[in-house]
């Protein structure tokens, strides 16, 4: 089992080239130029296996998500990845779930030019924990807080694919593709948050479950909604599950697609932006007034939100 600074320096240290990473893995800390005319965006998450990922993942695809997920967070912010920082905790890490991990971690830091600065790397139950930090000009990192009664609400992608997948793992049925993609491989919607600078009023990117997560934004900018979740097309997941309720699969979470509000006056330059950055997105709902509450219509029938909850890991269990 290869030791803690052999790890840092065999599988971890690339020495990327980047603008404005003065120092980074190998002095006591990592040294950033700054700007004065931007904003920095931090986000963090920690992945614990047995709880983020089956303990029979891939670790190529453990190292893709704990980058992936971070870089979601960032895209949910409007930022422009720039640094990663990159924290520990392995039992006994073998040569191959190290190559495996660095090849999943650096494939996606590479596609969006991210630079690892550094870390840190200790014994312990396995443990990943991602630290991103990104750009954004002044002032215009997309917020939770900015909904306004009378926007329209969004959704990037499809949403329930992830939701699919792990229905199809959980019964020991061959995952499709497409399913098995988006669970695996979550695609960060960093295009997706840069076009949305300037036009979306609030943003959040869907980790936790559609209802749960657009009802961050609700409560963060204190307005209530309508989401009318039968607009939001299901294919794939339908393919797999063709009997089952939409329901089963929209509000699970995992799927890692941005969900945001925008003025109904700035629609086509929210449709042009997100067609430039290749994205697809499907208008579902309407912002309200507090006082109207949230309601949300699926399988044909309108509910409060409240019957359709997401995931919470202190209580420990889907609602
Ligand atoms: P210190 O004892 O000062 O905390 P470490 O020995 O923990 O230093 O780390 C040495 C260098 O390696 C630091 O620059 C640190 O940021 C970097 N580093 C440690 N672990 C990792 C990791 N998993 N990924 C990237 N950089 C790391
Ligand atoms: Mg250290």
């Amino acid at each position: 089992m290869p030791g803690e600074f052999e790890i840092i320096r065999n599988w971890f240290d690339r020495k990327p080239s980047i603008d404005g990473l003065r120092t980074g893995i190998g002095d006591d800390g990592a040294v950033m130029h700054s700007t004065a005319d931007s904003d920095q965006v931090v986000v963090t998450d920690t992945l614990v296996k047995g709880r983020h990922y089956p303990a029979d993942a891939a670790a190529e695809d453990i190292g893709y998500r704990a980058m992936a997920v971070n870089l979601s967070d960032l895209a949910a912010m409007g930022a422009e990845p720039r640094y990663a920082f990159l924290n520990l905790s392995l039992d006994e890490p073998t040569e191959e779930w190290l190559d495996g991990f660095a090849e999943g971690f650096f494939s996606l830091a590479e596609r969006f030019n991210v630079a690892l600065a550094g870390g840190d790397t200790t014994r312990g139950p396995e443990t990943i924990t991602v630290t991103l930090i990104g750009d954004v000009p002044e002032s215009r990192a997309l917020l939770r807080s900015g909904a306004r009664v009378g926007d329209w609400i969004a959704v990037t992608g499809e949403i329930g694919r992830a939701a699919a997948a792990l229905e199809c793992w959980r019964a020991g049925r061959e995952i499709p593709d497409a399913l098995d993609r988006a669970w695996r491989r979550p695609e960060p919607r960093i295009a997706a948050g840069l076009a949305l600078r300037g036009l979306a009023t609030s943003c959040i990117d869907v980790s936790d479950g559609l209802v749960a997560d657009l009802g961050h934004i609700l409560e963060k900018s204190k307005v209530g909604a309508t989401l009318d979740a039968d607009l939001l097309a299901t294919d794939a997941s339908r393919e797999a599950w063709p009997h089952r309720p939409k329901r089963d699969f929209l509000f699970s979470g995992d799927d890692y697609e941005l969900c945001f509000t925008f003025a109904p006056d700035d629609e086509q330059r929210v449709r042009d932006a997100l067609a430039k950055s290749g994205t697809a997105l499907t208008v579902c709902g309407e912002v309200r007034d507090i006082t109207a509450g949230f309601d949300v219509k699926c399988d044909g029938e309108w509910q409060p939100a409240t019957e359709f909850a997401g995931w919470d890991h202190f209580r420990g269990s889907e609602k």
